[in-house]
């Protein structure tokens, strides 16, 4: 059961408040009342005022920041399967036979158990394009964190999802849970989608007053097979038959041409820059630099374990720092606090929340992470910038010891206070054996 109590006060904190002016209390508190943030301050003004009746948090000296907003997820039941394969070849022999086989069980144990790492790791808000939006709502309802929720649509002889099935998982789970879950319009990618398909997408989305969440530019195979189908680069497709908007997060935007970047920018696109997912899979290095530079708002994701073996989206601040470094040959470029604000209020931002900042009226999503760890030791009290550098490069998802959802603990010292975690594992175990088999893929593998 999530907590009930109606106020919260966490005391003895380093606030990073992810605000216009990047502003840290060193001695700082946040009160929240009900699901918002009711103010930031100093210790010794916030325990004043707010002391009385609340649920008392003591952060012992750890930071509490915005909780991570991972912009482009699928829930995961299987990962370290298919590790040395190609995008396209990964997606054929793995994920969608997986995918297909899949069942309403199978998604909700699943998705508990990819929900619960991301709380381990300081996830708060999910953008999570998977199957059966009921099974997934249900799972992000009692584990506590926020999910916006989409279908994997593609052409019928694809065998995946639907709009219809989208539109009954929009009807059935939208605005569940207090509006803390939401569901989108999903679309795979072009490669499985028709003209149609996309303009029916752009029209349902409309009409249900919801956004869109796709793939775009993944990997120069799709952008080929882009031109071949239809004579044009993915992004251009997607702009004519009015997928592209401010309601629209474009997943990878790998390889996008400047006549697509520019489309991006015109429209109010929301990017989704997922390095760590680009890098395994071979698909190159985005052009984000360029995305910043143009005024389009970009997120991180880590976009599924499968692909990426690992939830841990400290891990994706890193890379995406790193690579674009590597590639230019230049350290100057993407600093911690760009990094932080991707992975905060930028994501937050693109899915149209009042979060992803530590301020008065906001969302109440943060976490608390311990500075006693390894890894934020040396630290001179007072360094904003040495602070944001442990955060951005050297933390690991390890170091989340608290996680506030909608105002409510969800994670606290550590143990996820809503879900059985082993009894999940368990069952996420189980789901993965008995869905390989039902899809013909052999539980035993030869060493590659
Ligand atoms: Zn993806």
């Amino acid at each position: 059961m999530l907590s009930d109590a109606r106020r919260l006060l966490i005391t003895n904190a380093v606030v990073v408040t992810m605000n216009d002016g990047h502003e840290v209390h060193f001695d700082g508190a946040v009160a929240i009342e009900g699901d918002r943030i009711a103010a930031v301050g100093t210790d010794s003004d916030l325990e004043r005022r707010y002391r009385d009746g609340a649920q008392v948090i003591d952060a012992r000296g750890g930071v509490v920041m915005p909780g991570l907003v991972d912009l482009h997820y699928h829930t995961a039941i299987g990962r370290g399967w298919s590790d040395h394969l190609p995008l396209w070849d990964a997606l054929q022999e793995f994920w969608y036979p997986v995918v297909r086989a899949i069942d309403p069980e199978a998604v909700y144990w699943s998705a508990l158990a990819s929900y619960a790492e991301s709380i381990r790791c300081g996830v708060t808000t999910v953008n999570d394009m998977y199957r059966h939006i009921d099974a997934l709502g249900q799972a992000a309802e009692e584990i506590g964190i926020r999910a916006v929720l989409s279908n994997i649509v593609a052409d019928p002889e694809h065998g995946l999802d639907s709009l219809e099935d989208n539109a009954a998982g929009h009807r059935s789970r939208h605005g569940s849970a207090d509006g803390r879950i939401e569901v989108k319009v999903g679309i795979e990618w072009l490669p499985l989608a028709s003209i149609g398909l996309l303009k029916d997408a752009s029209d349902l989305a409309r009409d249900l007053g919801t956004g869109i969440h796709i793939h775009l530019n993944e990997s120069v195979g799709e952008v080929e097979i882009s031109k071949e189908r239809f004579g044009r680069r993915p992004t251009e497709v997607a702009y004519e038959c009015g997928i592209l908007g401010p309601a629209c997060v474009a997943a990878h935007c790998v390889w996008l041409s400047d006549i697509e970047i520019g489309l991006m920018r015109d429209t109010g696109t929301q990017i989704s820059h997922n390095p760590t997912s680009n890098a395994k899979l071979g698909n190159g290095v985005a052009r984000v630099l360029d995305y910043v530079r143009a005024g389009i708002n970009v997120g991180l994701g880590h976009d599924s374990t499968e692909g990426v073996n690992t939830g841990d989206m400290f891990q994706v601040m890193k890379f995406a720092s790193l690579l674009q470094r590597a590639m230019h040959m230049d350290a100057d470029i993407l600093h911690a606090a760009d990094l932080l604000r991707m992975a905060t209020r930028n994501g937050s931002k693109a899915l149209g929340h009042e979060a992803g900042e530590l301020a008065e009226g906001k969302k109440a999503d943060l976490i608390v992470i311990d500075l006693d760890d390894p890894a934020f030791t040396p630290l001179v009290s007072g360094n904003r910038n040495q602070l944001y550098s442990h955060l951005a490069f050297a933390a690991q998802g390890r170091a989340v010891r608290s996680v506030i959802v909608d105002g409510a603990v969800v994670m606290r010292d550590r143990e996820i206070v809503t879900i059985d975690e082993p009894e999940v594992l368990r069952h996420a175990n189980d789901a993965f054996l008995r869905i390989l088999e039902r899809a013909h893929i052999g539980a035993v593998q030869t060493l590659v």
